[in-house]
Parts: structure tokens; C-alpha cells; sequence
């Protein structure tokens, strides 16, 4: 089977594609054959190392396709079902292992591509909105890279909940995505100074909650966006990892909440897994959720793929299509 591989970390072109043997399920695992995976921002830092991994290693964390084999010990999961996963390594590939205990099944309304699409940046803004800061009507919060993968769905269950959403983009084509997928107020980061302008839009007060995926080059100003107590939510590095902060510095700027969530943390058990994909699933197949799909490259151009979304050219979700 056909995957790509990674040997040594560094920039795209250390994504090289090989031919190996289809893995065997161990223990708990199922084999999928992947009809999409996903690009994820976090599949970077694999491939650069900031988050260390194994080498070599195939990357990918999430895709969606049919279970071809299943691994001793495996119940309640068939040859033949459609599925997706969020959880897992070496998904850039035909063939991919995953965990049967991180599998969701793919419901009829939901077609396959759109599953691998919205699982990882999907299961992500859920968790934000419902759980890390849970927004309610009224509440005012701001998204960094508002067009982006976990961006413009983020944007979306926020506005559903009844927040006010302000969003952070990196140019007008951007921006107008951003509005359309339900931001109240839009701001281009490239060109002002946002902090001051959030200050604005909301009286001087600043907002409850930002969610800032963005790092190095927004933390100073998103925690400059807050309200007295309010919430900073650090929750990706794409300009880099955030520098050592002091506690002084939140009771200074304000008593703030600083947080610094990453997924597996909110998908720790099966439940919390398929109540959050359900309820993702149950919004697509209504119509309320939409799954902007950008670009899809062939496995043999994941590096391609991997420099479009480092220049930020993206808008939505890349997929990688084995
Ligand atoms: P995106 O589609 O959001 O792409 C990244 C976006 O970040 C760009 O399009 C760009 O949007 C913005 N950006 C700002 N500055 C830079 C920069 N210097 N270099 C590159 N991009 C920049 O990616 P994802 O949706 O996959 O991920 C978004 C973020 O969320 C990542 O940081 C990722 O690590 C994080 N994440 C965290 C998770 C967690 O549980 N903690 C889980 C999933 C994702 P613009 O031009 O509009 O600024």
C-alpha cells in the first residue's frame, strides 16, 4: 500500500511517499481503508518536531472510510462500516490503524469525505464553545483565524449558542467567509491592531473569551481583549508557541482565566467522543452545520498540501485523498 512517511523532521519536503506491507490490527484496533484524511495545523507541528513523535512515522490523525479488518479483542465493530477517527497516527495513507474504542460511525446522511472533514476541527470548536469556556446567549467572545479549519466552524456553533462573535482574519476574502458563516464583527489582523478595536465594539469592556489558535504573535493582544475575569483560551500555536507567562501578568491585565486545552482532554472517554461527534453529525445532516471543504490533493502532493496551509492560504479543511 501506498502512505507517506516522514524520516526526519523539517519542512514539507521531508513528506516522502513509500510502498509498504498493509498493517496488520493488533490488539483493539480496526484497519480502515481511507477514503479521506484530513489536514490538520497539528500534522506541522508533527512533521516539523515542536511536538515530537518516533521517526520515522506516517502522519495523520484523522480520516474517514470502511473497516477492512478488525484486531483480537474487537467488538461491536464490522468489516464493511463507515467511520471516522480523530485519534490515531498514520492517516496519510490507503490504509490506516485505528483504536476501535476512538471510532465514530458515520451516519447514512453524512457523507464520507465531510466526515473525515469535520472530525478533528469539528470535535475541536465543540469542545470550546460547549466546554472549556461554554458560551451562553449574550456573551461576547473573539476567534482567531475565524476562516480557518476549526475557525469558521468554531464561528458557527458560537453564533448558534447565542454569542456575539468576533472574528480575527488574515485577509478580506477571509473576512467575508467569516460574516457569512455567522461572525457579527470582523477584524483584519494584518491590518490593525485588534485588541484596541474589540475594546470598541464592546464599550471598553473586552470581550469574555478569546480563543486564540493563533500563539505567538496574538497572545499579548488577545489577553489586551478581555473584560476583568475573563477567559483566555490558548489553544494552537500556528505563528509559533506562546513564551513563558507570569501569573502576575493575568491578575495585572485583569484577574483573567488562562487555559491551555488540547482535545484528547475532551474526547478522554467513548461517551464524550460520540456525544460530541453526534451532535456535530446530527447538525450537518439538519443543514446547520456547514463543512466548507478548500482544497483535496492526492497523497503522492501531502507536501503541497502542507505548504498551502502553512502560507495561509486556506480557508476551511484540506483533505489528503489516498
Ligand atoms: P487553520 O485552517 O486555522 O490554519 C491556520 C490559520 O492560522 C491560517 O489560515 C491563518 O489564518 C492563521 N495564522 C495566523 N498567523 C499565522 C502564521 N504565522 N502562520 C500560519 N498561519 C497563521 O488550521 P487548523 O484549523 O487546522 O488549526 C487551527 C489552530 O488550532 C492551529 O493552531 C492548531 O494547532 C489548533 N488546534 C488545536 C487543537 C487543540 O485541541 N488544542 C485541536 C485542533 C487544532 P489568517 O490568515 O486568517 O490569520
Amino acid at each position: 500500500m501506498r502512505t507517506i512517511q516522514i524520516h526526519e523532521t523539517g519542512g514539507p519536503d521531508v513528506l516522502q511517499l513509500h510502498e509498504s506491507a498493509p498493517p496488520e490490527p493488533g490488539p483493539g484496533q480496526v484497519r480502515v481503508r481511507v477514503a479521506a484524511a484530513g489536514l490538520n495545523y497539528i500534522d506541522t507541528y508533527h512533521r516539523t518536531g515542536l511536538y515530537k513523535l518516533p521517526l520515522p512515522f506516517t502522519p495523520g490523525l484523522e480520516c474517514a472510510g470502511t473497516i477492512e479488518a478488525v484486531g483480537p479483542g474487537v467488538t461491536g465493530w464490522s468489516v464493511g462500516e463507515r467511520v471516522a477517527t480523530a485519534s490515531g497516527i498514520g492517516a496519510y495513507a490507503e490504509l490506516a490503524l485505528a483504536p476501535a474504542a476512538r471510532l465514530v460511525r458515520l451516519p447514512a446522511a453524512v457523507d464520507t469525505k465531510l466526515g473525515a472533514a469535520v472530525m478533528l476541527q469539528g470535535l475541536t470548536a465543540h469542545y470550546l464553545a460547549y466546554s472549556t469556556y461554554p458560551l451562553k446567549p449574550g456573551a461576547t467572545c473573539v476567534v482567531t483565524a475565524a476562516a480557518g479549519g476549526v475557525g469558521l466552524l468554531l464561528v458557527q456553533i458560537a453564533s448558534r449558542l447565542g454569542a456575539r462573535v468576533i472574528g480575527l482574519c488574515g485577509s478580506e476574502a477571509k473576512a467575508s467567509l467569516a460574516r457569512a458563516a455567522g461572525a457579527d464583527e470582523v477584524i483584519n489582523y494584518t491590518r490593525e491592531p485588534f485588541a484596541a478595536r474589540v475594546r470598541e465594539l464592546t464599550n471598553g469592556m473586552g470581550a469574555d473569551v478569546v480563543y486564540d489558535s493563533v500563539g505567538a504573535t496574538t497572545f499579548e493582544a488577545s489577553l489586551d481583549s478581555l473584560r476583568p475575569r475573563g477567559m483566555m483560551v490558548s489553544f494552537g500555536n500556528a505563528s509559533g508557541p506562546v513564551p513563558s507567562v507570569s501569573p502576575l501578568t493575568l491578575s495585572s491585565k485583569g484577574s483573567l482565566f488562562l487555559t491551555r486545552p488540547t482535545l484528547a482532554h475532551y474526547i478522554a472517554s467513548e461517551e464524550e467522543l460520540a456525544w460530541r461527534a453526534g451532535d456535530l453529525f446530527s447538525r450537518m445532516a439538519a443543514g446547520e452545520l456547514d463543512v466548507r471543504i478548500d482544497r483535496e490533493f492526492p497523497l503522492h502532493e501531502a507536501a503541497e498540501a502542507h505548504r498551502l496551509l502553512e502560507s495561509r492560504q486556506t480557508s476551511g479543511k484540506v483533505l489528503i485523498i489516498p
